[in-house]
């Protein structure tokens, strides 16, 4: 029986997993009252708030798992990516009840277990196939073979698709995170009411640039030169045009690149992960793709798209290759693009 514990952004989560898989309890605390009159996550403040969690969250998963310590056979952490103060409060704790109930540690990608929350949807192994994490952070293609083997394919080479759903919200004031407003409104919106570019869509690689687009944005809602948001006044049905054709900007390229990379890599599956994969548009664009294209699509069920501690229980993976890490374990902030 493991305890997953994660803590990379700006969500303190722990969970006990059974050996089969099975989630015996779980706990997730959100930050986002925290960083909402910042429009974005404050790392600073993110560490200080998981330091006053983690111990009420994992005391909650066990309390709801009905296990003590003794229950337990190892203890999982997420070690990378992320912010340092935050993932430090994680890798800490994990390290400390790793010593104090003498359990082997297991260090964990977050990206990867982000996918992985897609194998959680469903019985049957979704490996080989296309990867695509669509996070606060990071926008991904991989080449996946197993859980753990994972070649990068292309990535973005400035914004995550979420920041820029974030930095839209900000723009409208439409609050944070800012995804789900920016969804929300989006859906009584005309997606082709501003004509926002689709950057590198027909590039051949598999790599994404957002900056553009949200530069367009920008453009779209105060002209050039503006930066000023406070002031402006954007009627509602106008701000509704501008989080649908911005959402269809961004889908499309999602879509198409993902596509593209199940056609070169001869997959017949694509697994989407992710905070952004929640966007309800893009889950239906990626379904009518599939259907079209001949091929399966698997998303991260709704609750296990944003960061939660369940989808840890990729560290049964690494358990079972005898993949461990110890009291050295450090964490590692940024990656290699791609890991
Ligand atoms: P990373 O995983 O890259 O380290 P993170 O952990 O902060 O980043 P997640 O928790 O996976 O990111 O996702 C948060 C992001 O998902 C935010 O940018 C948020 O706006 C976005 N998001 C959440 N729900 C939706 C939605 N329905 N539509 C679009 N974006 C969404
Ligand atoms: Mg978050
Ligand atoms: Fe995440």
């Amino acid at each position: 029986m493991l305890l997953t514990i994660e803590s990379t952004c700006d969500e303190t989560a722990a969970a006990v997993i059974d050996d089969d898989g099975r989630v015996l309890g779980d706990c997730v605390a959100t930050q986002e009252t925290l960083h909402e009159k910042f429009q974005g996550v404050v790392p600073e403040i993110a560490a200080r708030a998981h330091l006053e969690r983690i111990l009420p969250v994992i005391q909650t998963a066990m309390q709801k798992a009905s296990v003590s310590s003794a229950d337990l056979t190892a203890i999982a952490v997420a070690d990378r990516p992320g912010l340092a103060g935050s993932l430090l409060v994680g890798v800490v704790a994990a390290k400390t009840l790793s010593l104090a109930w003498d359990k082997p540690l297991v260090a964990i990608n977050h990206l990867h277990a982000h996918l992985y929350a897609c194998q959680l949807a469903t019985p049957t192994p979704v490996y080989p196939c296309i990867g695509l994490v669509v996070s606060g952070g990071h926008t991904s293609l991989y080449h996946c073979t197993s859980p753990l083997d994972l070649d990068y394919l292309g990535g973005t080479i400035d914004d995550a698709a979420g920041e820029a759903f974030d930095k839209v919200a900000a723009m409208l004031s439409l609050g944070f995170p800012g995804g789900p407003a920016v969804s929300k409104l989006a859906a009584t919106g005309n997606r082709k009411a501003f004509q926002f570019p689709r950057s590198m869509l027909n590039k051949d690689n598999f790599d994404f640039s957002f900056s553009g687009l949200k530069t367009a944005v920008r453009y779209a809602i105060t002209g050039p030169g503006q930066t000023d948001f406070s002031k402006l006044e954007i009627a509602d049905d106008v701000k509704a045009d501008v989080c649908a054709s911005f959402e269809a900007a961004v889908v499309d390229v999602l879509v198409g690149k993902a596509r593209k990379a199940v056609a070169k890599h001869r997959v017949n599956r694509l697994i989407v992960g992710g905070g952004v994969a929640a966007n309800g548009y893009l889950r239906e664009q990626l379904q009518q793709a599939a259907t079209k294209h001949g091929f399966e699509v698997i998303i991260a069920p709704m609750d296990l798209c944003t960061d939660n501690a369940v989808m840890g229980a990729i560290a049964l993976q690494k358990i079972r290759r005898g993949e461990f890490a110890d009291l050295t374990l450090d964490i590692t902030p940024g990656l290699q693009r791609g890991f």
